[in-house]
């Protein structure tokens, strides 16, 4: 089973953390700030497991009964508060678009009882950016005084709109993308996956860990990337009559789904733009590492200047479509314009 608790990346943070824990020097409010996807949850289910682990040698140590209800999500002690969506928490069906000082209340009275089965109660409210005015000056008021067994986890991607004096309260611990070879390391021991596929995907990701996981788990994505990926290949591989046709029938797919189609051109030009980086062989900065014997097929056929052009001419026609030029003159232009092997 995947440990949902082991965070990807974040190292030189983790082990701040684990360090200060162990010695007891722990703070009752974090704020954990950070782009969206960066891993700021993660980061903060950690921050519960050491508080409450039971291994005293190893802080946490993803083993013990308190690591592994909190990476199942069912300790009883640790609850995760976000806005309500739906109105399902408030019980009257009516959507919010922020957490509400009755949320806040409820973790107000709750948090001077004893904690049920661990050490602390942790408390983790995401987009705490969202909390209403009211929300927020009522948790200050606790953090003010807080109860000795209690840690609350904030977390948020836009912290300059959290009140002041509640960010003052509380120790930042502020996440950065991750680079590509930690994102690859963490996803090779998180998922057991292919070096090649792992790698692949830390590049696509911009060192979001978040994103990566989504790719992972969405089957259609995948299939639509690998599609469109092997339609760069056939076009690399195509004569003028062969464009011609394709670019028809890809001025039809435009005008069913004009986003579709622009990230289609997107990943083209990404697809290129690794030719062109096999073309000077450096082939570790070539994104698509599982599709790298094709790319270096290509990258000695087309050569620099050839694989340079179709990065630029696919810049070009990506920025036309998206100012609104005419697709089928535009896509037209592109399929004529994208240099032909001499055979063809
Ligand atoms: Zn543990």
């Amino acid at each position: 089973m995947v440990e949902s608790s082991t965070v990807i990346g974040h190292q030189v943070a983790l082990d701040r953390l684990s360090v200060a824990i162990s010695k007891g020097q722990n703070s009752h409010a974090y704020l954990i700030t950070g782009p969206e996807s960066v891993g700021k949850n993660s980061v903060a289910r950690y921050l519960a497991s050491a508080l409450n682990c039971e291994n005293l040698s190893e802080t946490p140590c993803g083993q013990c009964a308190q690591c592994n209800r909190i990476s199942r999500r069912v300790h009883a002690d640790c609850e995760t508060i976000s806005v309500d969506l739906d109105g399902y928490l408030h019980g009257d069906g009516n959507k919010r678009t922020v957490i509400t000082i009755e949320q806040i209340r409820r973790i107000i009275r709750e948090c001077y009882l004893k904690p049920y089965e661990g050490k602390y109660r942790v408390y983790i409210i995401q987009q705490c950016d969202r909390m209403s005015e009211e929300a927020s000056n009522a948790l200050l008021k606790t953090l003010e005084e807080p109860p000795e067994q209690v840690v609350l986890i904030l977390l948020s991607s836009v912290p300059e709109k959290i009140l002041p004096t509640l960010v003052s309260r509380a120790q930042v611990i502020s996440l950065k993308k991750v680079n590509w070879l930690e994102l690859e390391k963490g996803l090779i021991q998180k998922f057991n996956l292919d070096k090649k596929i792992a790698e692949e995907l830390s590049k696509t990701c911009d060192g979001k860990p978040g994103i990566a996981v989504k790719m992972l788990e969405d089957e259609k994505y995948r299939k639509w990337r690998s599609d469109a990926l092997d339609e760069a290949e056939a076009l690399a591989d195509s004569g003028p009559y062969q464009r011609f046709l394709y670019g028809g029938n890809f001025s039809k797919r435009y005008t069913k789904d004009r986003e579709d189609s622009i990230a289609v051109l997107t990943l083209w030009q990404e697809w290129w733009r690794d030719v062109l980086i096999s073309s000077y062989g450096i082939n570790d900065s070539i994104i698509n590492q599982s599709r790298i014997d094709k790319i270096s097929y290509y990258a000695n056929q087309y050569g620099s200047t050839n694989s340079a052009k179709n990065v630029r001419i696919l810049t070009q026609a990506i920025a036309k479509l998206q100012k609104n030029f005419n697709p089928s003159l535009t896509i037209e232009q592109l399929m004529l314009g994208m240099p032909i092997l001499a055979k063809k």
